[in-house]
């Protein structure tokens, strides 16, 4: 059973070949059995998980269900939960409990989805590894030495694990992305607007977007269906139709042009991925579709521009973390000031610190100019560059990330080296283009991602050349050999 997909289960509900409580126990069984091991999970919520079942149960038999109504998935814990605690990763929400539900958490509730739980992240969606999160680190199911990746971290390693079929996530810089090319799933990161941020705790407002993450392009497309729309109190939210993108799965690809920026695939790439994606390249021309080499040629710079303007976004939305309103508040604080001072200092881990110090000196009167101004102009460049190359082409083709996953410890004392692997991901970002990820190979039995990019509101395109690209291969289908 838990080896389905998204739509299978769907199909095997409305049979009666299981019921929802049943698929939703036998998920709940495996996260007991594995979560210790890999601590992909902050909270378990079993409970409200099996009363849900038994709602979409009712609701299957009297043939009153969406196509997603008794499938089980999972939040990362930074979408609000109503009743349920949102942690996001951090001492400082350790024990908050969100007084309302996040628009992404409410549709796919409404859609009839059973949530097992909050997966894990880095502390804020801070990080690239799984590592800066308070409730330590999750692990890779291909390889327990090896990080998941992050910031969306435990829900990648939950939907390899097969601990859940499919979870949200969040990508501000990749962390939809690049976690799912380091377990080996599929993951889009929509166009800006496309999905609803409220109820997502911010961290860089101007770049972070909710998406869903699932083994296949097929499942997420089922997913992106309920998730995505306008929402009126999201004031970035995009008033426009959304396409039916499990119609879209299914085009041909002939006579599409996919892009290979020359710097995706440069020095920074690992040779061994390098092969695999050649690869993935001959099978997507056999499906009839032509590469041409393009360029980009301020990839390098996306580094420097993202982290002046990431960190300075952050450094005004955790303002609000004060010790007053609600998240840790230290004990007996002598005045005003010492309370604002050790809640913080207490509340908030390494990563998130050195963010804050950042960004507020980027934003300081004096560096304003040098450090912000700069970067938004820089911003302004790469968003042209990705539009010059997207007149030329249809989609652009690339690595998610220059190598697979990375050894537990090996980068997180080196803040410069933990940047310098979002190198693929950040342009995206700063663009608010649209962007998959799916699996292409392995390398040393670490998964390989590849990365798909379209215009904005492309979404459906990925979604097809990435489905016809998993019609012809098993990559999406391995199962990750570090837990069983
Ligand atoms: N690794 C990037 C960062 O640390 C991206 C994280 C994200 O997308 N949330 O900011």
């Amino acid at each position: 059973m838990i080896e389905l997909s998204l739509a299978q289960m769907a199909q095997g509900l409305r049979q009666k070949t299981f019921s929802s409580r049943e698929l939703t126990q036998a998920f709940l069984d495996r996260i007991s059995q594995l979560n210790p091991r890999i601590n992909a999970f902050i909270t378990v919520t079993a409970e409200t998980a099996l009363q849900q079942a038994e709602q979409a149960d009712a609701r299957l038999a009297q043939s009153d269900a969406s196509p997603l109504t008794g499938l089980p998935l999972a939040h990362k814990d930074i979408f609000c939960t109503q009743g349920v605690r949102t942690t996001c990763g951090s001492r400082m929400l350790e024990n908050f409990t969100a007084p309302y539900s996040a628009t992404v958490v409410s549709r796919l509730e409404e859609a009839g989805m059973v949530s097992l739980g909050k997966t894990n992240l880095d502390e804020f969606a801070m990080g690239s590894s799984n590592e800066s999160s308070w409730f330590g680190p999750t692990l890779n199911p291909w390889d327990l030495n090896a990080v998941p990746g992050g910031s969306s971290g435990g829900s990648a390693a939950a939907v390899a694990a097969r601990l859940v079929p499919a979870a949200t996530g969040t990508d501000t810089g990749g962390s939809i992305r690049q976690p799912a090319a380091f377990c080996g799933i599929t993951g889009i990161k929509p166009t800006y607007g496309r999905v609803s941020r409220w109820g997502m705790i911010a961290y860089a407002s101007s770049l972070d977007q909710g998406g869903p993450m699932a083994r296949s392009a097929e499942d997420c497309a089922l997913l992106l269906q309920a998730m995505a729309g306008f929402d009126p109190k999201d004031s970035t939210s995009i008033q426009r139709n959304l396409p039916q993108y499990a119609d879209a799965l299914h085009e041909p690809l002939q006579g599409l042009t996919l892009g290979l920026p020359k710097e995706y695939f440069g020095e920074d790439l690992s040779p061994a991925m390098a092969k695999v994606l050649e690869q993935a390249i001959q099978t997507l021309e056999k499906l009839g579709v032509r590469c041409k080499e393009v360029s980009l040629p301020l990839t390098r710079l996306a580094i420097p521009a993202y982290y002046v303007i990431a960190p300075a976004e952050a450094s005004t939305n955790l303002s609000r973390y004060d010790g007053v309103r609600f998240g840790h508040r230290c004990d007996q604080p002598q005045d005003l000031e010492d309370l604002y001072k050790r809640s913080r200092s207490e509340g908030f881990g390494e990563e998130v610190k050195r963010r804050i110090l950042v960004g507020t000196y980027a934003l300081s009167e004096g560096f304003y100019d040098a450090y912000y101004r700069k970067a938004q102009q820089l911003r302004r460049l790469i968003t042209q560059d990705f539009q010059s190359s997207l007149k030329e082409v249809d989609l652009l083709l690339a690595p998610t990330t220059p190598t697979p996953a990375f050894d537990l410890g090996s980068k997180i004392n080196d803040p410069v080296q933990m940047y310098l692997e979002d190198i693929y991901t950040l342009g995206v970002n700063l663009a608010g283009l649209p962007a998959l990820s799916m699996p292409a190979g392995q390398v040393a039995g670490r998964p390989v991602g590849l990365q798909l990019i379209g215009n904005h509101f492309e979404e459906a395109r990925l979604l097809n050349v990435a489905h016809q690209f998993q019609q012809v291969t098993d990559h999406h289908l391995q199962k990750p050999s570090g837990i069983e």
